[in-house]
């Protein structure tokens, strides 16, 4: 026998009782995010390998161990994009968007692969919710990115279960003064470093603030800070978003240690993260790219943005259990016919109920049965309503209509007045 076929490791099925509460979320941030006036744009999900080698940056996680990158028939070097900012900022140079200065508001959605360990809350393809905005320099912006997503907390009602985590990186001279403090540092206590933090020493030496060894946190306790680096322009930038975030009511914690791993952040950066899922906490991740857009061959451009990933939020939400009940009944009213005479008068009853009532959820018994049997699966199907229509209905020309929850008597109705009386009972959405 060959072998049964899978899927592969780390990329996963959203199966059919999951796919109610990803489009719960999903219709909730979209409309969210249409509220706040962001335009959503839709990228491909291959690009030119050097896309993302050029603006994720060559030493990074990403671009060194995780992605996906293949020849195609052409001999072009593709990737399975890892992020969408890199495509995105494509797009827009492509398309001239920020042409003239004109500030974007930007959202997109889909997934994302990386080859990384799968695990709970990792995974090879995975979905991610992005906001990206240019050319708005203000920490106002910064805020309201803060803002919004806060406030989808709220909506989802998972706001006690996430912590807001904020830095500076400075601008890119701050930085680069920074660097060569640390560097010498941290160049003096080499021999109590882990080997990875020696490795980024050399390459990345930002990237040891977030080191999880434990000797190496503690050699960084008396490491020079960022915040003593930073240049007056960031500073004010800073606590400009700092005052926005306390008149909004939002709490922040300040963690010095907060560099995130893609090369391209600069002033504010931030992360959403959680204790309720283990080691994969952080929910929600961004910051300014101001050098971003020049750095990839356009004018110098403004950026700021973030990365939600949906899995750890939908993951998140069943952990709380702050998964809405209702949900997860799609039908509102199952209709049964028992003979053909029946099914042909139930198509043509359903079709004219459908024309009055669009929004109606109306699932109509499918592969006959009897009684019993399409009974049965009206019941599984969640429906609030039973419509019945035999030979002795048929006749009349009346449906019965049974409720199935419990709210009445059940009751013929006119072929003509169904419309009228689904209306009533049936809450549209
Ligand atoms: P992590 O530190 O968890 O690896 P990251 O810094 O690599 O995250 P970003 O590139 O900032 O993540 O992506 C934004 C968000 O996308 C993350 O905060 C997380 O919620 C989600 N995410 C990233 N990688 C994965 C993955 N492999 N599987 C599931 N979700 C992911
Ligand atoms: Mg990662």
């Amino acid at each position: 026998m060959s072998k049964s076929l899978q899927a592969i490791r780390g990329m996963n099925d959203i199966l059919p009782e999951q796919t109610p509460l990803w489009r719960y979320f999903e219709s909730t941030v979209a409309r969210l995010l249409d509220n706040y006036g962001y335009k959503q744009i839709r990228m491909p999900i291959v690009e030119f390998t050097e896309l993302f080698k050029r603006s994720i940056g060559e030493v990074t996680d990403i671009v060194e161990k995780e992605m996906y990158t293949f020849e195609d028939r052409n001999g072009d070097s593709l990737t399975l994009r890892p992020e969408g900012t890199a495509a995105c900022v494509r797009a827009v140079l492509e398309h001239g968007l920020t042409g003239a200065g004109q500030p974007q508001k930007l959202w997109y959605i889909g997934p994302m692969f990386r080859h990384e360990r799968p695990q709970k809350g990792r995974y090879r393809q995975f979905h991610q919710i992005g906001l990206e905005v240019f050319n708005i320099d203000g920490p106002d912006i910064d805020a309201e990115l803060i803002v919004l997503t806060w406030r989808l907390w709220g909506l989802l009602g998972i706001r006690d279960a996430v912590k807001l985590e904020l830095n500076s990186l400075g601008t890119s001279e701050s930085r680069g003064r920074y660097k060569v403090a640390l560097v010498e540092y941290l160049s003096a206590h080499l021999d109590k470093l882990d080997e990875d933090s020696q490795r980024r020493l050399k390459t990345n030496p930002l990237r040891v603030l977030d080191t999880k060894n434990a000797d190496t946190q503690a050699v960084l306790v008396d490491a020079p800070k960022m915040a003593d680096y930073l240049d007056d322009e960031s500073r004010i930038h800073f606590e400009g978003l700092k005052a926005r975030l306390d008149a909004a009511g939002i709490p922040f914690v300040i963690n010095t240690k907060l560099v995130r791993g893609l090369d391209y952040y600069s002033k504010t950066v931030f992360e959403w993260v959680t204790d309720k899922l283990g080691a994969q906490g952080t929910v929600c991740a961004g910051g300014r790219y101001d050098g971003l857009v020049e750095q990839m061959g356009g004018k110098p451009t403004t950026g700021v943005g973030f990365a939600m990933g949906i899995e750890r939020l939908i993951l998140l939400l069943e952990t709380l259990e702050k998964v809405p009940e209702e949900i997860s009944r799609q039908v509102d009213v199952y209709l049964c016919a028992f003979g053909e005479a029946a099914e042909l008068a139930a198509l043509a009853l359903s079709e004219k109920v459908r024309d009055q009532l669009p929004n109606l959820r109306l699932q109509v018994n499918a592969g006959a049965g009897s009684f019993k049997s399409q009974f049965k699966k009206a019941d599984k199907s969640g429906a609030l309503y039973a419509l019945i229509l035999g030979d002795d209905e048929l006749a009349q020309q009346v449906i019965g209509f049974k409720p199935l929850r419990g709210q009445g008597e059940q009751q013929n109705i006119a072929f003509d007045a169904l419309a009228a009386h689904l209306a009533t009972c049936v809450v549209q959405g």
